[in-house]
């Protein structure tokens, strides 16, 4: 059976010329880089191009950038430092629909007695930069805010709101872990001093991720160890991921105009379709401003999981906006922050495409969730109940 995957925002594969590039340095080139020979000196040249690849794609300089192993570490490296770095400050500010690389280290840090605000956002997932303003203190250590949701694509005003900080004195850390290779990022042309990306995001592999650093942006590293990375990240070197990473980044960056075109096309009329097709369902998050291709579409008295385990059956890949892991089926904070109501935050599930899909695998999933839905819904109890208030106001 083919694999439709549309579940991009929760890993990509590895494009092919990612994988042509990095693999020389698995097999042959597997010399260490802060070797003083010249086998380890040639993987040095490349790692020092990756880094020239990756801060091109940010308006970054090449020495501002520091590799690590994924989003959770830069997200970690970024807050711990600031805080290390201003041990007087006690307050951290960030949002209520981080991802929990941001989101579970607040909550950790303000069991060790930090003061954690979580600003709120609205029904759309929109955050109030008026609050925002109001939550910074002269005890305010750092701001952290996603650049871009993971599970709606709702894109933060994260350029705004570090001008703010920066005019308040304050560090600004955000997480682009889903920003960086979808829209454009020019970093030159901000106030942000610390912004975290993961690799398996833009079809680099797992296990490489990267952390901007501004010029002048005083670093505590997270992992102590040796010299790489300039003494800002311990550890020898993931050479073939290092390599991997910059590829990608080259390739985001020629394929940015296709993100914001030809995805954005696929993922709307995925969309609309949905909408105009399947009664009671509606889209969550603000849909003028986010990602081009992500949707996160709610379908009214259906449990997620079950959507997901019937679309498996034909080999589409998707993610649900609920979680059972905790055996409650409890909606996600995302979408309990923005007040989704109870009914429709149980069946959403996230469709995020990439360059890989095609219209044809689009359609592919337009003739199938129709039926899906139906069948859901003929079993489901608060259906029945409601269907004539549902088809209504469907
Ligand atoms: N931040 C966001 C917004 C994410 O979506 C993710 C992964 O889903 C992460 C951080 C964590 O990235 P990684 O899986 O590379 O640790």
């Amino acid at each position: 059976m083919k694999t439709l995957y549309f579940d991009n925002n929760a890993t990509t594969r590895v494009a092919p010329e990612v994988l042509e590039a990095m693999l020389p340095y698995l097999k042959d080139f597997y010399g260490n880089p802060s070797s003083m020979h010249a086998f380890g000196g040639q993987v040095a040249v490349r790692v020092r191009e990756a880094r020239e690849q990756v801060a091109a794609l940010l308006g970054a300089q090449p020495d501002e950038i520091v590799f690590t192993s994924c989003g959770t570490e830069s997200d970690n490296a970024a807050i711990r430092s600031a805080l290390l770095q201003a041990p007087e400050k006690r307050h951290i500010v960030t949002s209520r629909v981080e991802h929990p690389a941001v989101k579970a280290l607040c909550a950790d840090l303000a069991l060790r007695g930090y003061r954690v605000t979580e600003l709120p956002v609205d029904s759309e997932g929109r955050l109030d930069l008026d609050q925002y303003r109001k939550s910074l203190t002269p005890d305010t250590a750092i701001v952290s805010l996603m650049w871009a949701n993971n599970e709606t694509g709702v894109v933060f005003p994260v350029v705004e709101a570090a001008q703010i900080a920066r005019e308040r004195g304050v560090l600004f850390h955000t997480d682009a872990v889903q920003a960086v290779g979808k829209i454009p990022i020019d970093l030159s042309k901000t106030a942000i001093d610390m912004l975290s990306l993961s690799g398996h995001k833009l079809h680099a592999p797992k296990g490489i991720g990267a952390l901007y650093l501004r010029r002048g942006t005083k670093f505590s590293p997270f992992l102590i160890g040796g010299h790489q990375e300039k003494g800002r990240r311990g550890g020898t070197e993931n050479t073939p991921g290092i390599v991997a990473l910059g590829k990608a980044c080259e390739l985001a960056a020629e394929n940015l105009e296709i993100e914001n075109t030809l995805v954005r096309r696929l993922r709307d009329r995925l969309e609309n379709r949905i909408l105009s097709l399947v009664p009671n369902t509606r889209v969550n998050g603000d849909r003028f401003n986010r990602l081009p291709n992500t949707t996160n579409i709610s379908f009214e008295f259906v449990e997620g999981e079950a959507i997901l385990l019937m679309m498996n059956e034909y080999g589409i890949c998707a993610s649900s906006g609920s979680a059972c892991t905790s055996g409650s089926l409890q909606p996600s904070h995302v979408l309990r922050s923005m007040g989704v109501p109870y009914t429709m935050a149980h069946g959403s599930i996230r469709f995020s495409l990439s360059i890989y899909n095609t219209e044809e695998e689009v359609d592919f999933v337009l003739e199938k969730v129709p039926p899906i839905i139906e069948t859901l819904r003929g079993l489901s109890p608060f259906w029945k109940e409601n269907a004539k208030v549902c088809q209504k106001t469907g």
